[in-house]
């Protein structure tokens, strides 16, 4: 399985996931021409891309799913309540390009790729996880609330991103109006440092687990503070970085490091 976060942050979000045969997106949400250009990047070709598996409808996620969809026939796939939510912010799309998820996993060649409840303040969102060779990736983010069902999707992976969004400090004190800091705080908005550090301690397990912390926020974090956070957790409950998990940033604004399993 070959993963990598192209975008990562309150600024918009895209993933490419392949296990060399199936090459999927999860999310499109920078401008198209920035996405082809990254996917360009790590040696793949846009016009190759069999499928977006869209997460939630903010806009952070769905810049360019309408645009990435006419210009390389790539066909979108989302849950009822989101494409109602979407669909009129996606510009025409051909028919054939709309695949509705409408049970819990569904195969695309020889991936299986499977969608589950993450809790959000968007219509009906999800996390994927993406199965191919007995190997897992899987994405989730913009989540408040780390609930067993995530817990046990993540404990089988070997590859995942999970949100790291904010210090929580940064947050309480920082510029963001009262009701959005309520918002990011509670049980549907987002995962601070902290919280994604107690999450990873709840999913190791024997095999390593190669994590990328994203979708941090531009305004209430930084790349070293939530590093910094989540290494502090993990080391004072005596977890091995290195052997037991490893650990990547995944960048704002271009490609981050590629990962095979
Ligand atoms: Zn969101
Ligand atoms: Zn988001």
């Amino acid at each position: 399985m070959i993963f990598c976060p192209l975008f990562s942050g309150s600024s918009g979000n895209s993933v490419f996931v392949s296990d060399g045969n199936t090459r999927l997106l999860i999310d499109a949400g920078v401008a198209g021409k920035n996405i082809e250009r990254e996917l360009t990047n790590i040696g793949e070709n846009p016009s190759e891309i069999d499928g977006i598996f869209v997460t939630h409808e903010h806009i952070d996620h769905i810049k360019s799913v309408g645009v990435l969809s006419r210009k390389h026939n790539i066909p979108i796939y989302a849950n009822e309540l989101t494409w109602n939510a979407m669909e009129s912010k996606l510009g025409k799309l051909k028919m054939e390009n709309i695949k509705l998820l409408d049970k819990k996993y569904i195969d695309i060649k020889d991936m299986t790729i499977e969608n589950f409840k993450i809790h959000h303040d968007a219509v009906d969102p999800r996390g994927y996880a993406f199965r191919s060779k007995n190997k897992v990736a899987a994405v989730a983010t913009d989540l408040g609330h780390f609930s067993e069902e995530v817990k046990n999707v993540l404990k089988d992976a070997d590859v995942f991103l999970l949100e790291s969004n904010h210090d929580i400090e940064m947050l309480k004190f920082g510029p963001y109006p009262y009701v959005l800091k309520k918002r990011i705080l509670s049980d549907i908005g987002h995962l601070s440092n902290e919280a994604c550090g107690n999450a990873i301690l709840d999913i190791l397990g024997d095999n390593l687990k190669n994590i990328y912390l994203g979708h941090l926020s531009k305004t209430n974090n930084y790349p070293q503070l939530a590093y910094e956070t989540v290494i502090s957790v993990l080391k004072e409950n005596k977890v091995q970085i290195g052997t037991d998990v490893s650990i990547t940033m995944a960048n704002r604004d271009k490609h981050s490091d590629v990962i095979c399993v």
